[in-house]
């Protein structure tokens, strides 16, 4: 049933826009409107491409550049959701290149299928999220780091899932029998992820912060990501011809860091105040306390990857003294982020600021 369920959904006809898509990534990603805008367009092609039999239209493979937490796998994960279909995500750096021709490949390709429910035909249509690509480029161009030369295997390997071939796979058969079944990936979306330091590093320089200069950092790191600039980078030029969408995200700033905590639809702030919503009690964030938290995430400069960490380690005391406790209000101001003391509404009392 639910198979089926998933294969109807997949199968719908796209009555979306990139207009609309956009829209759609707005929803769960804040900033990055260059990426959202060439996405849109990826999203639209690609899925007439599913629903196109005379072939002529080619697959676009997209390789999305930028800082760590600046919310490349978000993008990924929020694409495979609008194009309905089954998505993995796979860190490349525990890839071997002989684990490629064994076990590797089919560990990437099996998670697509059982994130199919081991429908081979909606599993053939999945995202690949290939994390970490700029770890396997070789050695190369003008850069002074030296990388681990078995990565060119492993994209010698890529190469050939990118461009399409059958790849032989064990799947579940009712009763838990097993069948081996080829599974072609002329279909599958590879979208590859990475931070491409050296190649990205004047950028990082820029200043960032509250500051209105993004659009400026955007047009620089426009200009740097190339076909050119990734092949000196080291990937090989193979891998990068199957890479014809190439999509700059730029840094997250304070002011994008405080609309993550509350804008997205599934925005942190949303889910701790539903925890506490389950105890009766209200959870506020002060507009201050807000930017201080994305100024410390800022800080740690891991993108938007800090602000969990940061509003858990804060939360933690009162998640822990809460319940049991007949509190109204809960009230997270600048200090409390730092003491980890919020304000305190008891019911029928006035607020105070205690432990809880
Ligand atoms: P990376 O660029 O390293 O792949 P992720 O996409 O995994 O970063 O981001 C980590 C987390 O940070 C996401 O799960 C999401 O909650 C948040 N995040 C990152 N970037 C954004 C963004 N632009 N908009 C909304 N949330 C974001």
């Amino acid at each position: 049933m639910e198979r089926e369920k998933k294969r109807e959904e997949a199968e719908k006809p796209f009555t979306l826009t990139p207009h609309q898509i956009h829209r759609e990534l707005d929803r769960f990603v804040i900033g990055q409107e260059k990426a959202k805008k060439v996405l849109s367009v990826a999203i639209y092609n690609h899925h007439k491409r599913l629903h196109d039999e005379s072939g002529l239209i080619k697959k676009s493979n997209i390789l999305l550049a930028g800082p760590t937490g600046c919310g490349k796998t978000l993008l990924a994960r929020t694409m495979a959701k609008i194009l309905n279909v089954p998505f993995v995500i796979v860190d490349v750096t525990n890839m071997t290149e002989a684990g490629y021709v064994g076990e590797d490949v089919e560990i990437c390709l099996q998670r697509l299928l059982d994130a199919a429910g081991d429908d081979l035909e909606l599993a053939q249509k999945g995202v690949v999220y290939l994390d970490e690509i700029d770890k396997i480029a070789r050695a190369g161009g003008n850069r002074s780091i030296t990388r681990d030369i078995s990565g060119e295997g492993v994209q010698s390997s890529l190469l050939k899932l990118m461009e399409g071939c059958e790849v032989s796979l064990n799947a579940k058969k009712k009763q838990l029998q097993m069948e081996k079944i080829t599974f072609d990936t002329s279909n599958v979306l590879f979208i590859c992820g990475g931070a491409f330091e050296g190649l990205l590093d004047s950028i990082e320089n820029q200043p960032i912060g509250f500051s209105p200069g993004t659009a400026d950092i955007g047009q620089e790191i426009n200009g740097k990501l190339t076909q050119d600039s990734l092949k000196k980078y080291g990937l090989k030029p193979e891998l990068v011809g199957r890479l014809p969408v190439l999509c700059p995200l730029s840094e997250l700033n304070g002011h994008d860091l405080t609309r993550i905590l509350t804008e997205p639809e599934d925005a942190i702030t949303k889910e701790y105040q539903l925890l506490f919503e389950k105890d009766w009690a209200s959870l506020i964030f002060e507009e201050d306390a807000l930017h201080e938290i994305a100024n410390l995430a800022l800080a740690k400069g891991t993108g938007a990857r800090g602000l969990r960490t940061i509003l858990e380690d804060v939360l933690l005391p009162t998640m822990y003294d809460l319940p049991g406790q007949d509190i109204s209000e809960c009230i997270i101001s600048k200090e409390t982020i730092h003491t980890k003391i919020p304000t305190i509404v008891k019911r029928g009392q006035a607020a105070a600021t205690v432990s809880p």
